[in-house]
């Protein structure tokens, strides 16, 4: 069975760590990774390939640097001739990134198999471009691995059910958190903080909110000193904006590193899909700066706050976690044995 999978951006390789890590057990699979380049820095790609030990790409691009419509036309192309040479039985994206959509539209063109890990998740925000990227490629799929009973619904809601196989197995993420954080023994800051993390373009890209966040995360950082490992793009839009940071900034930071930043801090605040997750796992409230989730289970379970950039929501969410124990238990993300659930089930689906 010859399987290509996508990837190109930091979350991804996360994902692409536990679930090839699993392949890469059995004989009878050939993964062929391809890696579009959408993340450069080392810090944002390299350095994750290095430390969870992810095979090498089979074929690493460097499409990046372009506006969406440019970016997903150049990595379909790549990404075709990477099919018509290897003729896989499966084509396996991840997530919801411009690398995912262009995977799936590749896939498509050419009858492949296509699977989707992490469908169904929705934020019913049309204008997150990750969200059109969400809604196409589950709509390409063949099979729809969705992490949560509530993602089955949202599927269901669009009529997508129909002529696909639709496998609750699980977040992989937790795949990840599981095996890394057993695996782990770095240190880190021997103070109390908070962990910040922000790069979604709904905050970046404006400067009005970006200011507003801003100025709400230096009064949080009064209150407890503000880790920030910064995202590149973030960077670049603060530089020209000017704005002075009090928190901690750091250079992002490797995911063997990330884990013991979250298993130390008193709390997250993010605009991350992944790290809102993360911070669950690792038994950490989350301040969501975002008008909303995909990963709304989060939020009914009160270990979340959908705050947006607004100061006194944030706030209020700050003061009332900082006070409450954490003492969730219930995971409705599955048992972390997500790899082994997709590799069965394309099995399954392969005849
Ligand atoms: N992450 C990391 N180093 C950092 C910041 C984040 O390893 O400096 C990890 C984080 O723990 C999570 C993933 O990157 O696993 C999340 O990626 P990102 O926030 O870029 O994307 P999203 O999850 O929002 O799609």
């Amino acid at each position: 069975m010859k399987i290509v999978t996508i990837v190109g951006a930091r979350p991804q390789f996360i994902k692409a760590a536990a679930f090839s890590r699993k392949l890469s057990e059995l004989t009878d699979w050939e993964e062929i990774l391809v890696h579009t380049g959408q993340h450069y820095d080392s810090n944002m790609s390299e350095v994750f390939f290095e430390e969870m030990k992810i095979p090498k790409p089979s074929y690493h691009f460097e499409i990046h640097g372009m506006d969406r419509g440019e970016m997903l036309e150049k990595m379909q192309a790549a990404i075709d001739g990477v099919i018509q040479k290897e003729q896989p039985d499966w084509v396996l994206v991840y997530g919801d990134t411009n690398s995912t959509l262009a995977g799936a539209r590749a896939a498509k063109k050419h009858g492949i198999k296509l699977a989707h890990v992490e469908a169904g998740l929705r934020s019913y925000n049309l204008e997150m471009p990750e969200e059109h990227n969400r809604v196409e490629t589950d709509q390409l799929s063949d099979v729809l691995f969705v992490p949560s009973q509530n993602a089955i619904d949202n599927l269901k809601k669009e009529g997508l059910e129909k002529g696909r196989e639709i496998v609750n197995v699980g977040d992989i993420m937790f795949d990840a958190v599981k095996f890394y954080a057993s695996n782990n023994a770095y240190e880190n800051e021997s103070q109390p903080y908070a962990l910040l993390t922000l790069h979604r373009a709904e905050n970046t890209d404006n400067q009005t909110v970006l200011r507003r966040l801003l100025s709400t995360v230096n009064k949080i950082n009064e209150q407890l000193p503000v880790v920030w490992p910064m995202h590149p793009r973030t960077k670049a839009k603060l530089r020209e904006l000017e704005i002075p940071v009090e928190a901690k900034v750091i250079d992002p930071v490797g995911y063997l590193q990330m884990l013991p930043l979250i298993q130390n801090s008193k709390l997250v605040l993010t605009d991350s899909g992944g790290l809102q997750k993360e911070a669950f796992y690792l038994n950490k409230f989350c301040i969501t700066l975002r008008k909303e989730t995909e990963w709304t289970e989060l939020v009914d379970l009160g270990v979340n706050r959908i705050c947006g950039s607004d100061e006194d929501k944030v706030l209020e969410a700050f003061q009332y976690f900082t006070e409450t124990p954490f003492t969730i238990k219930a995971n409705p993300y599955g048992e972390g044995d997500t790899a082994e659930k997709i590799i069965d089930s394309l099995r399954l689906y392969s005849v």
